[in-house]
C-alpha cells in the first residue's frame, strides 16, 4: 500500500487524531501552516473529489465544522479560519487521498494566496455570464 493516508487510517504509521467516526478521520497536518492545522479524510480511499459519493462529501464537510468550532473553543490563537481543499496537482494536491484543511488563522500569520498581477481589474459582467453559463449547464 503507498496511500500515505490509507496508512494512518490502518494505523501503519503514526498520526494524532483529533476526531473518527465509520466514514471519516480526522488528524494533525505533519507540516502545520499555524498550529492547529487539521486534516479531514474520507476513511474510503479516493484520489479526487469525483469519486467521492455526496453522503461521503457531506459528512467529510460536517467533520470540517465540528473542527472549526473544537479550534474555536480551544486555547490555540485562533482569530479565523480556513476550510481549503487541492483538488489535482495543479491546484496544490501532493496527496491523492482527498482531504480537506482546516487550520486556524490570526492577523499577520504569513500565510496567504498568491493573486495573479492583473487581479484588481474585475472582468466585465458578460464574461462572469459566459463562465456562468458553462458551469450551469453541468450542475
Ligand atoms: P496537499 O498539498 O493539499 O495535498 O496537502 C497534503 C498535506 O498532507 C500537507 O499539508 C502535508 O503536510 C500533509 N502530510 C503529508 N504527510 C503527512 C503525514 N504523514 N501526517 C500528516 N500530514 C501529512
Ligand atoms: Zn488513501
Amino acid at each position: 500500500m503507498t496511500c500515505i493516508f490509507c496508512q494512518i487510517i490502518e494505523r501503519k504509521i503514526p498520526s494524532s487524531i483529533v476526531y473518527e467516526d465509520d466514514t471519516v478521520l480526522a488528524f494533525m497536518d505533519i507540516q502545520p501552516v499555524n498550529p492547529g492545522h487539521v486534516l479531514v479524510i474520507p476513511k474510503k480511499h479516493a484520489e479526487s473529489v469525483a469519486e467521492l459519493d455526496d453522503e461521503t462529501m457531506g459528512a467529510l464537510n460536517v467533520v470540517c465544522k465540528k473542527v472549526n468550532q473544537a479550534l474555536r473553543k480551544s486555547d490555540l490563537k485562533v482569530e479565523g479560519v480556513n476550510h481549503f481543499l487541492a483538488d489535482g496537482e495543479a491546484a496544490g494536491q501532493e496527496v491523492f487521498h482527498v482531504h480537506f484543511h482546516v487550520f486556524p488563522r490570526f492577523a499577520n500569520d504569513g500565510f496567504g494566496l498568491k493573486f495573479k498581477e492583473d487581479y484588481a481589474n474585475l472582468p466585465p459582467r458578460s464574461e462572469l455570464d459566459a463562465a456562468a453559463g458553462k458551469i450551469k449547464k453541468n450542475c
